[in-house]
């Protein structure tokens, strides 16, 4: 894509924001959104993750999930779902997608944008060193999954690569949006009408 004010300059601010996304919900969208406005940045590129190696449950198929960020996220300005984590053989690590970043876009500073249940494993992400050495890592609040005593707190010394994003709470997980479905929920809850409806035509989410 082409990113304002890359090349000579080279200050494009670019986002990084991966997950399942299985499905993509209202708490993505929000985060999305939050993040390019208050990190002003050029772009933000979703990344589907492929096979994510920290979770242990089979995903739902990469070509649905890819579906689906598409119907999410795809009408919020500088938002882009890149596909390319899902075509990769093997795990997925998100080390190796900045620095293939870092390589198309000489110059750009590199935001990497998760929630803090994320925040609190980051420091068992593989590589995780080398990311903070490519990236400000940024940080939003998950009020329903954080333990009060156990918030994320940046590991010392190291507080300057790490920023908070301002999101207001939204309660809600992909876990919880599979099971309500699975158990029959009237209305698929917490997501996009058009996720919402591709959900049902692909009857997605049917068992627990
Ligand atoms: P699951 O319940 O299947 O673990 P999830 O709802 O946590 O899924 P992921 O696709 O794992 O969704 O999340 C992708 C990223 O979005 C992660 O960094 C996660 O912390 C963040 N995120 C998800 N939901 C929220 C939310 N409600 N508020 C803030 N961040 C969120």
């Amino acid at each position: 894509v082409g990113l304002k004010g890359e090349g000579s300059a080279g200050t494009a601010r670019l986002g990084v924001f991966g997950g399942a996304f299985d499905p993509p919900h209202l708490g993505h969208v929000a985060l999305a959104q939050l993040a390019v406005q208050q990190l002003r940045l050029d772009a933000l590129r979703i990344f589907p993750t492929g096979h994510a190696w920290h979770k242990s449950r089979p995903l739902t198929a990469a070509a649905h999930r890819m579906a689906m960020a598409r119907l999410a996220f795809g009408a919020i300005p500088h938002v882009v779902v890149d596909e390319r984590e899902t075509l990769r053989a093997g795990p997925t690590y998100t080390v190796d997608t900045l620095r293939e970043l870092a390589a198309e876009h000489p110059g750009a500073e590199l935001f990497v944008v998760m929630g803090e249940d994320q925040a609190l494993a980051f420091t068992g992400w593989n590589g995780w060193r080398d990311i903070l050495q490519l990236a400000i890592i940024c940080v939003a609040e998950r009020e329903e999954l954080a333990q009060p005593d156990h918030r994320f707190v940046p590991p010392a010394g190291l507080e300057s690569r790490f920023c908070q994003l301002q999101l207001p709470p939204v309660p809600v997980s992909a876990t919880e949006i599979r099971s309500q479905i699975a158990h029959h929920a009237q209305a698929i809850p917490m997501v996009a009408e058009p996720v919402a409806r591709y959900i049902a035509q692909h009857h997605l989410y049917q068992t627990a």
